[in-house]
């Protein structure tokens, strides 16, 4: 045998067992008879990689089926804790650390709050690493099933250098996290956070439901993560989706960033509860108190539709030049989601000659608050599923 065809027979032996891992991961359980009708390969090319996925530890023989006359076929099973993987979100309040299984179920879940002055990064990391062997400790996870760590970031992130570019809004730049590899046991992986949030709604469908989304993610800025045919698009130089920069207003309010105008400026969580305060005159109330007097409160409500113009806008430029099938919105605002929902949807698709609801699907994030967090977590994970990566 050449050479060539060596690393082909390999790649396909690899690819099958990806597929065998998929088809299971959705699955839980099936017989090798009906993975080898599903995937269309040989029941004893289904026998030989069951064998070796199970002395990995990934599937387990659990029973027989019913039999369609002869041998009684065998049931295989899915172990989801087979492996874990750690993932962790900074923002500019706190770090949030889990531990998840390879169903994403979350094991352990510890906030830290963020210290003042972020002056030092590595004491922060080095926090992080005396929190996730603490968790190690007490759920007595071996360290060899660890996949490795992910990190959710608040800022633009080359995942291959896993290096944080830039973050304006924790007044970093240029954190390179591979200084801190040499601190772990298992390796790191980065991602930004609207990126890692649109990963989690992709992979959670990842029988293809969701191939074409725009992820909008709502916090302290605007953070976009872009799928495309499946795989992240992240541009040339990785900072595709920064969409929280788009003028929104000409010579409009002074942004971290340097320009004018950008439009989380206007549309971001932190947008509307600085709006709410100046108009109210109160900055002790929180968001929810806000968006709960709008219900009722004139004014509230002018600042809430006010609001929704902005948010509107910039989603109607993404959709014109993105064209996705969905656009979903995460943060703390998809918790409000029965209160704004008709009135976002009318602002973006009245008017709209392009457009209209059954072409593109605006929807709210199931995740909630865990979008970036469990698509830092998957991270690690996608080897075990994947060939290729699935970034472009
Ligand atoms: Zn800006």
């Amino acid at each position: 045998m050449n050479k060539l065809n060596a690393i082909d027979q390999e790649t396909i032996k690899v690819l099958n067992q990806k597929k065998i891992i998929q088809l299971l991961y959705r699955n839980k359980q099936m017989t090798k008879q009906d993975i080898s009708k599903e995937l269309k390969i040989s029941i004893p090319t289904v026998i030989s990689n069951v064998k070796e996925l199970i002395e990995q530890g990934f599937l387990d023989e659990a029973g027989v089926g019913e039999s369609s006359g002869g041998r009684k076929p065998t049931i295989v099973r899915f172990l989801p804790d087979s492996r874990y993987s750690f993932g962790v979100c900074i923002t500019k309040d706190q770090v949030r650390i889990i531990l998840t299984n390879l169903n994403l179920e979350i094991i352990a879940d510890k906030s830290l709050d963020m210290p003042e002055e972020l002056d030092n990064f590595n004491s922060l990391v080095l926090q992080i690493k005396k929190e996730i062997d603490h968790i190690i400790d007490i759920n007595s996870i071996p360290i060899d099933k660890i996949l490795g760590i992910g990190f959710s970031l608040p800022g633009t992130v080359d995942e291959k250098k896993l290096l944080l570019e830039n973050a304006p809004n924790l007044k970093l730049k240029n954190i390179s996290f591979e200084n801190f590899q040499h601190n772990f046991q298992f390796p790191l992986f980065t991602e930004n956070e609207a990126n890692a949030s649109a990963y989690a709604e992709s992979f959670i469908n990842f029988n293809g439901i969701i191939s074409s989304l725009v992820f909008i993610s709502i916090t302290e800025g605007i953070g976009t993560g872009i799928i495309i045919g499946d795989n992240l698009y992240k541009g040339y130089n990785k900072r595709a989706g920064e969409f929280g920069h788009m003028t929104i207003v000409k010579d409009g309010k002074q942004c971290n960033c340097g320009k004018r105008g950008c439009w989380e400026l206007y549309a971001s969580k932190k947008a509307l509860v600085n709006e709410y305060r100046k108009k109210f005159d109160d900055c002790d109330k929180k968001l929810n108190d806000f968006l709960e007097l709008s219900k009722s409160n004139l004014l509230a409500k002018d600042i809430l539709d006010n609001y929704l113009g902005y948010l509107a806008e910039g989603i109607k430029n993404i959709i014109l030049m993105l064209d996705p099938r969905d656009v979903i919105i995460g943060g703390e605002l998809s918790n409000y989601k029965t209160l704004i929902e008709a009135d976002l949807k009318k602002k973006v698709f009245q008017e709209n000659s392009f457009y209209n609801q059954e072409e593109c699907k605006i929807s709210f994030s199931d995740l909630e608050e865990n979008a970036s967090i469990l698509g830092a977590a998957l991270l690690p994970m996608e080897k075990l599923f994947y060939l290729n990566e699935k970034i472009i």
